[in-house]
C-alpha cells in the first residue's frame, strides 16, 4: 500500500468483551440484550459507597488470552482510575490498568498477500470495565447500564502494520485465537469486539514515527480495511497540499467510506490516572499461570501447520479451515474417520464450510466420511456425493449407504447401460452430433452432459467419456 511515495504506519487497540457469566466487579449478568437496566446493581451503576470486588474468571480469561497471544504475565499489577465525565460512565471514572498491565510483550502471526509470514507485536493487554450504552431516540437520550461493568480486555498492538490487508488479517487472526480459547465470542456486530485504529504516514524508506490520528470503534473487519485506506490517502493528500496532520480522534462513516474529525485527542494527563484505592493489587501465582497454560486448546498456527503436514493441505486451504473454530472442530472429527483425506477435504471446503455459519442442519462428520469413502471407492460419483450431503441432513438416522440403496443412486458402470444413455442423448441432440462430425470437438460435451442428466447424475464419468468417443 504505497501512495505518492508514502506508506502507512498502523497500530490497533482492540477491545473484546470477555465471555464471563457475571460482570467484572459485581455479580450482575453480562447477557447481551435483555430489558434495559435490568442487569444492574449499586456497583455497576456507580452508587456512592458501593465497592468493587474483582471477578476471578476475568483474570483467568485475560491470562488465557494473553498466553494464546504469546504474552508474559505480570505477576503483580494494579487497577487504575481513568477519570472522565460522560453520561454512560456514572462513577466519573473507568477502572482500567494504566502503567502496569496484566499482560505484555506478545505477538501473533499473519501471512501477507505474498504468502510471507509477518509477526505482529502486541505491546500489552489489560483488563477494564465497559461503559453503559447511550441510545439516541426522537430527540432524547436514554441510558442502558446493562453493559456497564462488562469485562473487557484491551489488546494494544505495536505500530507495525502497513496495509489494510494486514489490518484485516490481524483482526481475523485475533478473533480466531480468542474465539478458539473460549474467552470471547468476538461478535463485532454486537460490539463484543471493536477496534480503534491509529494511522500515521511517512515517506517510503523513512523509519521514524510521525503524528497519528485514531479512528474509533470500528465494528466490522471490512470497515476497518476501508477506513485505513481512506485515512491513509487523506493524510498523504493533506501533507502534499501543505497541510499538517493533527493528533485527533476520528470517526468512520460507513455510508461515505470517509473519516471525520470528532475531537482533539485527550492527552494522558487529562485522565488524571491514579491507583484505585478500592481494590488491592492483583497478584497472580505461578500455579494459576501453569494451570491455565495447560488448558489452552490447539491454536490456529499449530492447526495450520498440522493440516499442511498431516493432510497435505495447501497453506490457503489450511488457513481457511483453521480460521473458524466451528469449521476446524467439524473437520478435525471428519478427517480422522477416513483414509481418503484429500477427497474429504475437497467435499468439506466445497459443500460444508459455506453452510456452517448458517444455523441449518448439516450432515454429521461421520456421514461425510462415509460419503467420502463411497465416492473414493467409485460407488457413487461427485454429483451423487453432493446430493447425499443434503439428503443425509434431511433424513438423519439413515446412513449414506442405506440412502444409496433405497434411492437407487449407485454409480452406473455397466457399458451396455451407458451406451443406451448415449444413444438417447444422440437422438435428442442431432445438431451436436453433426457439429462434432464437422470438427467441433467440444460438441461432445453436450452429449455427455445430456447422457449424465438422463442417468440423474449416476453414470460413471470416465466410462461415459470413453463410450461417447467410441460411439461418435
Ligand atoms: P494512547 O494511549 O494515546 O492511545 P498508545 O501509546 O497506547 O497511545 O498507543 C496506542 C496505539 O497507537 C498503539 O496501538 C500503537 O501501536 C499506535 N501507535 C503509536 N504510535 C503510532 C504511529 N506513529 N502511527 C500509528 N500508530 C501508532
Ligand atoms: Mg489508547
Ligand atoms: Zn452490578
Amino acid at each position: 500500500m504505497i501512495y505518492k511515495g508514502y506508506e502507512a504506519v498502523i497500530g490497533l487497540e482492540v477491545h473484546c468483551e470477555l465471555s464471563t457469566a457475571s460482570k467484572i466487579f459485581c455479580s450482575c449478568s453480562t447477557a447481551y440484550g435483555g430489558e434495559a437496566n435490568s442487569h444492574t446493581c449499586p456497583v455497576c451503576t456507580g452508587m456512592p459507597g458501593a465497592l468493587p470486588t474483582l471477578n476471578r474468571k476475568v483474570v483467568e480469561y485475560a491470562i488465557t488470552a494473553g498466553l494464546a497471544l504469546n504474552c508474559t504475565v505480570n505477576k503483580s499489577s494494579g487497577h487504575d482510575r481513568k477519570n472522565y465525565f460522560y453520561p454512560d460512565l456514572p462513577k466519573g471514572y473507568q477502572i482500567s490498568q494504566y502503567d502496569i498491565p496484566l499482560l505484555y510483550d506478545g505477538h501473533l502471526n499473519i501471512t501477507d498477500e505474498d504468502g510471507q509470514l509477518l509477526n505482529i507485536g502486541i505491546e500489552r493487554i489489560h483488563i477494564e470495565e465497559d461503559a453503559g450504552k447511550l441510545i439516541h431516540r426522537d430527540g432524547e437520550t436514554l441510558i442502558d447500564f446493562n453493559r456497564a461493568g462488562v469485562p473487557l480486555i484491551e489488546i494494544v498492538s505495536r505500530p507495525c502494520m502497513h496495509t489494510a490487508e494486514e489490518v484485516k488479517s490481524y483482526l481475523r487472526k485475533l478473533r480466531t485465537i480468542l474465539v478458539s480459547t473460549g474467552v470471547s465470542d468476538c461478535k463485532m456486530n454486537e460490539g463484543s469486539m471493536r477496534a480503534d485504529i491509529n494511522v500515521s504516514v511517512r515517506e517510503v524508506g523513512d523509519t521514524s514515527f510521525t503524528t497519528r490520528t485514531e479512528i474509533k470503534n470500528l465494528n466490522s473487519i471490512n470497515h476497518a480495511g476501508r477506513a485505513v485506506e481512506y485515512e491513509f490517502k487523506r493524510q498523504v493528500d493533506t501533507i502534499l497540499a501543505g497541510g499538517e496532520i493533527v493528533r485527533e480522534t476520528r470517526r468512520y462513516d460507513e455510508n461515505s467510506g470517509k473519516t471525520f474529525s470528532m475531537r482533539s485527542k485527550e492527552g494522558q494527563r487529562d485522565y488524571r490516572f491514579f491507583a484505585d484505592p478500592d481494590l488491592p493489587r492483583l497478584t497472580v501465582s505461578d500455579e494459576l499461570i501453569c494451570s491455565l497454560a495447560a488448558t489452552l486448546p490447539e491454536l490456529p498456527d499449530a492447526k495450520i501447520a498440522r493440516y499442511c503436514s498431516e493432510y497435505s493441505l495447501s497453506q490457503d486451504d489450511a488457513e481457511l479451515i483453521a480460521e473458524s473454530p466451528a469449521a476446524s472442530e467439524y473437520y478435525n472429527t471428519a478427517v480422522t474417520l477416513t483414509q481418503n483425506k484429500k477427497t474429504l477435504t475437497n467435499l468439506f471446503i466445497g459443500e460444508i464450510l459455506p453452510k456452517l455459519g448458517e444455523n441449518e442442519p448439516i450432515v454429521s462428520p461421520s456421514h461425510l466420511a462415509e460419503i467420502t469413502d463411497l465416492l473414493s471407492a467409485g460407488e457413487i460419483n461427485n454429483g451423487t456425493a453432493k446430493l447425499l450431503i443434503s439428503r443425509c441432513t434431511a433424513e438423519d438416522g439413515m446412513s449414506p449407504a442405506e440412502i444409496v440403496t433405497r434411492d437407487n443412486l449407485g454409480m452406473i458402470r455397466d457399458k451396455e447401460k451407458i451406451r443406451e444413455l448415449l444413444d438417447t442423448a444422440v437422438k435428442e441432440l442431432p445438431k451436436a452430433v453433426s457439429d462434432y462430425k464437422n470438427g467441433k470437438k467440444a460438441a461432445i460435451k453436450s452429449i455427455i452432459g445430456r447422457a449424465m442428466a438422463i442417468s440423474k447424475g449416476r453414470a460413471d464419468p470416465v466410462i461415459l467419456n470413453d463410450e461417447a468417443e467410441k460411439i461418435l
